[in-house]
């Protein structure tokens, strides 16, 4: 059993007034994007987007299917990927007709290593994409100088990456296109949706297709987004938010699986397939939400990046957690907090009985994943070990100072466990 504050693994970290968009939204303004509105989102991300083409999407991953429409990317030929990414990404990338070729990641950083792309570049790679992992900057400065090398277009997966900058500004900037996400489960939340920014140059005058309605589950899903962004926080988190999940997974074995994938989204599900009218429609409210959530960006980034420097500081250095270099290639968002651990299974049980929920299995090496055996060329030792030992530790905005001791203790705790693990059995190896 848990303790009774629990920390939960993720918050949007909204407040109150972040809702009142919804709520003040007329049924009109609650339509699909239309000129209007879009124009609005365009000037709400001016000042970290300039000069980008900006398009409202259902999600993240309908943005990048907007992009490979407007870039009018060929339906065949490869497109490099980093090897540890959301399957759900290169599930969309071979539906559009593309061979996935997975390129290596920097351990450090767990974005695409160049060194790599350049091995496995070919003559008929139609794209590069490059994730922004955990909101940390990949190496742009490498990366684009491959791609023009090659004159082969650059798309960026920003999901994680509002408030991480380069020395282009805002990461998202560099790229031909770039997909932001706005679902419950990301740094910035809007109850769902997601936004295209892309170069004006790459995609002429394309605009994306009417919205297709959906049915009543589809339309109703921005509310329960609602309610679950609402429960996200420490007080409600544990009464309301811990029992729903057990009922959903409890329904997902029985065969009901979207509240599951609401709650807990199933990071590898061998049998998804991306369908366009899967979501509903980018709303006016959500670039309202964007603007208030832009305002706080900084001071947010500023408080992610304490509380990952103060549990580091509070850590200190050990074999046993290993920290990342997440400034590497740029300034961090702080949004999410990577550490290496020998044993996922086993850090996770300790963090939860220090009152500290962290979720083990998040994002895979996908080379290594079932339903990608068959692009599964030359394999991925980096990204291999990042999938096994990569964990994400909590580090919202709304944490304090007590909070950041608890998630220390918690990992002060798994250290000695591994301590008395390797001392009792001498003859295991740590791989
Ligand atoms: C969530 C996510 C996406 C897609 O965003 P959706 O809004 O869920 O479609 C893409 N890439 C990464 C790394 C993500 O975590």
């Amino acid at each position: 059993m848990a303790p009774v504050n629990l920390i939960p693994k993720h918050s949007p970290a909204l407040e109150r007034a972040d809702f009142a968009p919804y709520f003040r939204s007329t049924p009109r303004q609650a339509g699909p994007p239309n000129r209007s509105t879009n124009h609005r989102l365009t000037s709400v991300w001016a000042d970290i987007l300039p000069g980008k083409a900006v398009y409202g999407a259902p999600a993240g991953r309908h943005a990048l299917w907007y992009f490979l429409e407007a870039a009018r990317i060929p339906k065949s030929g490869r497109v490099m990927v980093p090897a540890y990414n959301y399957y759900v990404v290169v599930q969309l990338l071979i539906q559009w007709g593309l061979t996935p070729v997975f390129v290596d990641v920097d351990p450090d950083t767990l974005t695409m290593d160049p060194a790599d792309l350049d091995r496995a570049m070919t003559d008929d790679c139609v794209l590069v994409l490059v994730t922004h992992m955990f909101g940390h900057a990949a190496d742009m400065a490498s990366i684009t100088r491959i791609c023009a090398r090659h004159a082969v277009p650059l798309f960026e997966d920003c999901a994680h990456g509002v408030g991480t900058r380069d020395d282009r500004g805002q990461i998202g900037n560099q790229g031909h296109g770039a997909l932001f996400s706005f679902g419950p489960q990301k740094p910035m939340s809007c109850f769902g949706g997601g936004m295209l920014a892309a170069e004006p140059a790459a995609i002429g005058d394309y605009t994306p297709a009417p919205h297709p309605r959906g049915g009543p589950v589809v339309e109703s899903s921005t509310f329960l987004k609602l309610l679950l962004t609402a429960v996200m926080s420490h007080d409600t988190y544990r009464v309301l938010l811990s029992p729903a999940t057990r009922i959903a997974v409890a329904l997902a074995k029985l065969g009901l699986t979207w509240p599951r994938d609401l709650i807990a989204p199933s990071k590898d599900d061998g049998s998804f397939v991306f369908k366009l009218n899967s979501r509903p429609a980018f709303k006016g409210f959500m670039t309202e939400m964007c603007a208030l959530q832009l305002d706080r960006l900084d001071e947010n980034v500023a408080r992610r990046r304490a509380v990952i420097a103060e549990v580091k500081a509070a850590v200190g250095p050990t074999p046993h957690v290993r920290f990342l270099n997440e400034d590497k290639f740029g300034f961090h968002n702080g949004a999410y907090f990577g550490v290496h651990v020998q044993d996922k299974d086993l850090f996770a049980r300790v963090m939860l009985a220090h009152g500290v929920e962290v979720n083990p299995y998040e994002f895979f090496d996908c080379s290594g994943l079932k339903q990608f055996a068959a692009f599964a060329a030359a394999a991925c030792p980096q990204a291999r070990t990042v999938s096994d030992h990569i964990v994400r530790v909590p580090s919202y905005p709304t944490l304090d100072a007590r909070d950041c001791e608890r998630i220390a203790a918690g990992m002060l705790a798994y250290c000695a466990a591994r301590e008395t693990v390797e001392e009792g059995s001498p003859d295991v190896q740590p791989a």
